[in-house]
Protein backbone atom coordinates (compact mmCIF):
# COMPACT_ATOMS: atom_id res chain seq x y z
CA UNK A 1 0.00 0.00 0.00
CA UNK A 2 1.15 3.02 -0.61
CA UNK A 3 0.24 6.76 1.03
CA UNK A 4 1.13 10.34 0.69
CA UNK A 5 0.45 13.45 1.07
CA UNK A 6 -1.56 14.90 -1.97
CA UNK A 7 1.09 16.27 -4.38
CA UNK A 8 4.32 14.11 -3.07
CA UNK A 9 3.80 12.81 -6.48
CA UNK A 10 2.94 8.99 -5.79
CA UNK A 11 1.43 8.36 -9.06
CA UNK A 12 4.56 9.54 -10.98
CA UNK A 13 6.64 7.18 -8.40
CA UNK A 14 3.92 4.05 -9.15
CA UNK A 15 4.16 5.01 -12.92
CA UNK A 16 8.08 4.42 -13.58
CA UNK A 17 7.31 0.91 -11.28
CA UNK A 18 4.83 -0.34 -13.05
CA UNK A 19 7.04 0.62 -16.49
CA UNK A 20 10.02 -2.12 -15.25
CA UNK A 21 7.77 -5.60 -15.50
CA UNK A 22 4.33 -6.86 -15.49
CA UNK A 23 4.85 -8.70 -11.87
CA UNK A 24 2.83 -5.54 -10.60
CA UNK A 25 -0.97 -5.04 -10.46
CA UNK A 26 -2.11 -1.46 -10.14
CA UNK A 27 -5.70 -1.42 -8.30
CA UNK A 28 -7.60 1.13 -9.71
CA UNK A 29 -9.94 2.79 -7.28
CA UNK A 30 -13.73 3.51 -7.40
CA UNK A 31 -13.99 7.47 -6.63
CA UNK A 32 -17.25 9.93 -6.41
CA UNK A 33 -14.80 12.68 -7.18
CA UNK A 34 -14.95 14.47 -10.18
CA UNK A 35 -12.84 13.31 -12.88
CA UNK A 36 -9.41 15.72 -13.64
CA UNK A 37 -8.20 17.26 -16.97
CA UNK A 38 -6.03 14.39 -18.31
CA UNK A 39 -7.91 11.74 -16.35
CA UNK A 40 -9.26 8.66 -18.14
CA UNK A 41 -11.90 6.31 -16.97
CA UNK A 42 -10.66 3.03 -15.73
CA UNK A 43 -6.97 3.97 -16.33
CA UNK A 44 -6.86 6.75 -13.03
CA UNK A 45 -10.20 5.51 -11.31
CA UNK A 46 -13.72 4.23 -12.02
CA UNK A 47 -15.78 7.41 -11.43
CA UNK A 48 -19.26 7.26 -10.01
CA UNK A 49 -21.63 9.45 -8.20
CA UNK A 50 -22.45 8.61 -4.65
CA UNK A 51 -25.45 6.68 -5.05
CA UNK A 52 -23.46 3.84 -7.14
CA UNK A 53 -20.25 4.13 -4.90
CA UNK A 54 -22.56 3.75 -1.36
CA UNK A 55 -24.35 0.86 -3.13
CA UNK A 56 -21.03 -0.76 -3.71
CA UNK A 57 -19.65 -0.15 -0.74
CA UNK A 58 -23.20 -1.84 1.19
CA UNK A 59 -22.64 -4.89 -1.03
CA UNK A 60 -19.38 -5.68 0.54
CA UNK A 61 -17.52 -4.93 -2.89
CA UNK A 62 -15.23 -2.82 -1.36
CA UNK A 63 -11.82 -3.88 0.21
CA UNK A 64 -11.48 -0.53 2.01
CA UNK A 65 -13.33 3.19 1.65
CA UNK A 66 -12.95 6.42 3.08
CA UNK A 67 -14.46 9.78 3.01
CA UNK A 68 -11.66 11.73 1.90
CA UNK A 69 -11.74 15.49 2.60
CA UNK A 70 -15.47 15.10 4.34
CA UNK A 71 -16.30 15.11 0.53
CA UNK A 72 -15.56 12.47 -1.66
CA UNK A 73 -15.44 8.90 -1.39
CA UNK A 74 -12.53 6.73 -2.39
CA UNK A 75 -12.60 2.65 -2.34
CA UNK A 76 -10.66 -0.02 -3.65
CA UNK A 77 -12.54 -2.87 -5.58
CA UNK A 78 -12.60 -6.30 -3.57
CA UNK A 79 -12.50 -8.45 -6.51
CA UNK A 80 -9.55 -6.92 -8.57
CA UNK A 81 -7.68 -6.81 -5.49
CA UNK A 82 -7.84 -11.14 -4.43
CA UNK A 83 -7.89 -12.02 -8.40
CA UNK A 84 -4.42 -10.67 -8.89
CA UNK A 85 -3.57 -12.06 -5.52
CA UNK A 86 -4.35 -15.71 -6.45
CA UNK A 87 -2.38 -15.04 -9.38
CA UNK A 88 0.24 -14.63 -7.69
CA UNK A 89 1.21 -10.46 -8.81
CA UNK A 90 2.02 -7.86 -6.35
CA UNK A 91 -0.58 -5.46 -5.93
CA UNK A 92 -0.26 -2.11 -5.28
CA UNK A 93 -2.78 0.06 -3.30
CA UNK A 94 -2.09 3.85 -3.49
CA UNK A 95 -4.77 4.69 -0.59
CA UNK A 96 -4.79 7.51 2.35
CA UNK A 97 -3.73 6.32 5.81
CA UNK A 98 -7.62 5.44 7.09
CA UNK A 99 -7.54 3.18 4.02
CA UNK A 100 -4.35 1.82 4.69
CA UNK A 101 -5.10 0.92 8.32
CA UNK A 102 -8.36 -0.66 7.44
CA UNK A 103 -6.54 -2.78 4.85
CA UNK A 104 -3.50 -3.84 7.15
CA UNK A 105 -5.92 -4.73 9.99
CA UNK A 106 -7.33 -7.60 7.47
CA UNK A 107 -4.07 -8.12 5.83
CA UNK A 108 -1.24 -8.26 8.13
CA UNK A 109 1.38 -8.85 5.87
CA UNK A 110 0.29 -6.32 3.42
CA UNK A 111 3.18 -4.03 3.54
CA UNK A 112 2.94 0.01 4.08
CA UNK A 113 5.12 2.72 1.98
CA UNK A 114 5.11 6.44 2.68
CA UNK A 115 5.80 8.78 0.04
CA UNK A 116 6.63 12.11 0.72
CA UNK A 117 8.71 15.23 -0.57
CA UNK A 118 11.55 16.43 1.06
CA UNK A 119 9.97 19.11 2.99
CA UNK A 120 6.34 19.86 4.00
CA UNK A 121 6.73 23.11 2.29
CA UNK A 122 7.23 21.42 -1.17
CA UNK A 123 3.65 20.04 -1.47
CA UNK A 124 2.01 23.68 -1.69
CA UNK A 125 4.54 24.29 -4.87
CA UNK A 126 3.47 21.07 -6.28
CA UNK A 127 0.11 21.43 -5.81
CA UNK A 128 0.06 24.99 -7.34
CA UNK A 129 2.18 24.09 -10.47
CA UNK A 130 0.40 21.15 -11.31
CA UNK A 131 -3.07 23.65 -11.59
CA UNK A 132 -5.67 20.97 -10.81
CA UNK A 133 -7.10 22.34 -7.83
CA UNK A 134 -8.50 25.47 -7.09
CA UNK A 135 -6.91 27.46 -3.94
CA UNK A 136 -9.20 26.58 -1.41
CA UNK A 137 -9.48 22.70 -2.60
CA UNK A 138 -5.05 23.35 -2.06
CA UNK A 139 -5.70 24.66 1.24
CA UNK A 140 -8.18 21.84 2.19
CA UNK A 141 -5.61 19.28 0.76
CA UNK A 142 -2.54 20.97 2.83
CA UNK A 143 -4.66 20.66 6.11
CA UNK A 144 -5.31 16.99 5.08
CA UNK A 145 -1.73 16.71 4.71
CA UNK A 146 -0.54 18.09 8.15
CA UNK A 147 -2.94 15.00 9.81
CA UNK A 148 -1.77 12.23 7.35
CA UNK A 149 1.93 13.48 8.68
CA UNK A 150 0.54 12.00 12.17
CA UNK A 151 0.43 8.72 10.99
CA UNK A 152 3.70 8.39 9.07
CA UNK A 153 5.04 6.34 12.42
CA UNK A 154 2.63 3.02 11.49
CA UNK A 155 4.25 2.85 8.03
CA UNK A 156 6.70 0.02 7.52
CA UNK A 157 8.80 2.33 4.66
CA UNK A 158 9.17 6.17 4.33
CA UNK A 159 10.66 7.09 0.90
CA UNK A 160 11.27 10.94 0.03
CA UNK A 161 10.41 11.85 -3.68
CA UNK A 162 12.92 14.49 -4.39
CA UNK A 163 12.04 17.07 -7.16
CA UNK A 164 13.28 15.42 -10.64
CA UNK A 165 14.65 12.26 -9.17
CA UNK A 166 11.28 10.29 -9.40
CA UNK A 167 13.24 7.37 -10.83
CA UNK A 168 15.75 7.10 -8.04
CA UNK A 169 12.41 6.75 -5.55
CA UNK A 170 10.98 3.83 -7.72
CA UNK A 171 13.98 1.95 -7.97
CA UNK A 172 14.27 2.19 -3.59
CA UNK A 173 10.42 1.38 -4.18
CA UNK A 174 11.06 -1.32 -6.22
CA UNK A 175 14.30 -2.76 -3.78
CA UNK A 176 11.48 -2.61 -0.63
CA UNK A 177 9.19 -4.60 -2.62
CA UNK A 178 12.08 -7.27 -3.55
CA UNK A 179 13.35 -7.50 0.39
CA UNK A 180 9.79 -8.19 1.48
CA UNK A 181 10.07 -10.99 -0.53
CA UNK A 182 13.21 -12.23 0.60
CA UNK A 183 11.47 -12.07 4.09
CA UNK A 184 12.07 -15.34 6.23
CA UNK A 185 8.60 -16.03 6.56
CA UNK A 186 8.16 -15.88 2.45
CA UNK A 187 10.64 -18.57 2.47
CA UNK A 188 9.79 -21.19 4.96
CA UNK A 189 9.63 -23.75 1.76
CA UNK A 190 13.16 -23.35 0.57
CA UNK A 191 14.46 -23.35 4.53
CA UNK A 192 12.42 -26.61 5.10
CA UNK A 193 14.34 -27.97 1.74
CA UNK A 194 17.72 -27.09 2.78
CA UNK A 195 16.98 -28.37 6.73
CA UNK A 196 15.93 -31.72 4.73
CA UNK A 197 19.31 -31.53 2.18
CA UNK A 198 21.27 -30.97 5.21
CA UNK A 199 19.98 -33.81 7.42
CA UNK A 200 22.56 -36.22 6.28
CA UNK A 201 25.47 -34.56 7.82
CA UNK A 202 23.97 -33.76 10.93
CA UNK A 203 22.97 -37.45 11.65
CA UNK A 204 26.99 -38.37 10.34
CA UNK A 205 27.85 -35.99 13.40
CA UNK A 206 25.42 -37.35 16.36
P1 LIG B 1 -6.71 12.30 -5.46
O1 LIG B 1 -8.00 13.05 -5.41
O2 LIG B 1 -5.53 13.22 -5.33
O3 LIG B 1 -6.61 11.38 -6.64
O4 LIG B 1 -6.68 11.35 -4.16
C1 LIG B 1 -6.93 11.88 -2.88
C2 LIG B 1 -6.48 10.89 -1.82
O5 LIG B 1 -7.30 9.71 -1.89
C3 LIG B 1 -5.03 10.42 -1.95
O6 LIG B 1 -4.46 10.41 -0.65
C4 LIG B 1 -5.16 9.02 -2.48
O7 LIG B 1 -4.08 8.20 -2.07
C5 LIG B 1 -6.44 8.59 -1.80
N1 LIG B 1 -7.07 7.44 -2.45
C6 LIG B 1 -7.13 7.13 -3.77
N2 LIG B 1 -7.79 5.99 -3.97
C7 LIG B 1 -8.16 5.54 -2.74
C8 LIG B 1 -8.88 4.39 -2.28
O8 LIG B 1 -9.30 3.51 -3.03
N3 LIG B 1 -9.08 4.30 -0.95
C9 LIG B 1 -8.62 5.24 -0.07
N4 LIG B 1 -8.86 5.03 1.23
N5 LIG B 1 -7.96 6.33 -0.46
C10 LIG B 1 -7.72 6.48 -1.78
Amino acid sequence: MISGFSGAGKGTVIGKLLQKNDHYALSISVTTRKMREGEEEGKHYFFRDEETFLKLANEGKLLEYNLYGGKNYYGTPREYVQERLCEGKDVILEIDPNGARQVKKNMPEAVLIFITPPHFDDLEKRLTGRNTETPEQIAQRLKIAAREALAMPEYDHILVNREGASQDCADQLEAIVQAEHLRTEKQQEHINALIEQSAPLREEHA
